[in-house]
């Protein structure tokens, strides 16, 4: 297969796979061992095991046009319906939330900065595991990248959508980050922002990422803080950790309703004292230990955005800096950089064989 789609491997059986296509928009994917992958909305949707199930809940109309079968036992694992439940959660808010700002360039360079900014991705084959929208996906292309972006979610639509205009080799794949389907040693760089905090088993996600990436090549997190060292924060957090016990369980066109009347109110009740005080100096220390002020920085569509965010998502776990660390020794990467700021941003290089 050409370019970035011959990248492809069977999860389940590390084979090839072979390409049978109707258009360049819908196609079958074939491994060796017998399993088959849709292509539609010409992004290939890769899944092994049980969660196969997705077929059955978004592919249904595929499914029946190319009379495949998808038996799959009624009982899951609560892992399973766990990664489920998380891809609803963030399939929903990122077709909802699918705009893109220009705010995301500072958004990306943020994220970006322990590689020295985005600009070190030019030529690099690049793996964004957990894409989104695509925000950090478009800044990849356009810093002159090669990038393969992965969702579990059908937010993987939205990103290539939202990617359209800018120029680069790219591949879109629907895929679990749990069973990617790429051979190991694959990338020059794979990064991952605000994604593993979400899944069941965290490093164990973390290690199939850094897994295929090349010796000598990079590896990239963003993670939630355990905000250590912060006990207003930390007692913040204690409210919306007991509050998420319900939200988490609310359909989603009921919490949204709910998390956008919380963020106008955070952006005129916090933020907007933050940008008044901040200005003036007998303030400006105490605006500064306001929560939510990097809010400033952004129209009010991302606060409310992000309140949905923190109440949908069916899982979410923090970590202190030296977990972070942990995570990243234990996987064999070297050169560790972690900056703080809101989350913890950390860059390693995966030892040279
Ligand atoms: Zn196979």
């Amino acid at each position: 297969m050409d370019g970035l789609l011959g990248l492809l491997r069977c999860p389940e059986c590390g084979d090839e796979l072979r390409l049978d296509a109707a258009s360049k928009e819908e196609g079958l994917l074939k491994s060796a061992c017998g399993l088959w992958f849709p292509v539609v909305n010409g992004i290939p949707r890769v899944f092994v095991g049980e969660m196969r199930r997705v077929y059955q809940t978004d592919f249904a109309d595929f499914v029946a046009r190319h009379a495949l079968s998808t038996e799959l036992g009624a009982d899951l694992s609560a892992q399973t319906r766990a990664k489920l439940a998380t891809r609803d959660s963030f399939g929903y808010e990122w077709t909802h939330f699918h705009q893109m700002l220009p705010e995301w360039e500072q958004n990306a360079h943020y994220y970006f900065e322990p590689l020295g900014g985005a600009e070190s991705l030019r030529g690099q084959l690049v793996l964004d595991g957990g894409c989104g929208k695509g925000r950090h996906t478009y800044y990849s292309l356009r810093a002159g990248a090669r990038v393969v972006a992965v969702d579990f979610s059908r937010a993987v639509d939205v990103a290539q959508s939202n990617c359209s205009k800018v120029d680069g080799e790219r591949l879109f794949v629907q895929a679990d980050l749990m069973s990617l389907p790429f051979a190991a040693s694959t990338f020059d760089l794979a990064y991952s922002f605000g994604v593993l905090h979400h899944l069941p088993d965290p490093e164990a996600g973390f290690r199939s990422v850094v897994s295929r990436v090349r010796p000598g090549g990079r590896v990239l997190v963003y993670l939630y803080h355990a905000l250590e060292g912060e006990p207003v924060k930390q007692a913040i957090l204690r409210g919306v950790n007991w509050a998420r016990t319900i939200s988490t369980r609310l359909p989603h066109r009921v919490l949204l309703p709910l998390t956008t009347v919380l963020g106008v109110g955070l952006y005129y009740g916090v933020v907007g004292p933050y940008r008044v005080l901040s200005k003036f100096g007998p303030t400006k220390q105490f605006a500064e230990s306001l929560p939510l002020k990097s809010y400033a920085a952004y129209p009010i569509h991302v606060i409310i955005n992000d309140q949905f965010d923190r109440f949908s998502a069916p899982i979410e776990n923090r970590y202190r800096r030296d977990e972070v660390e942990g995570w990243f020794a234990r996987a064999g990467l070297g050169e560790t950089t972690v900056l703080g700021g809101a989350g913890w941003r950390a860059a390693g290089v995966r030892a040279a064989r």
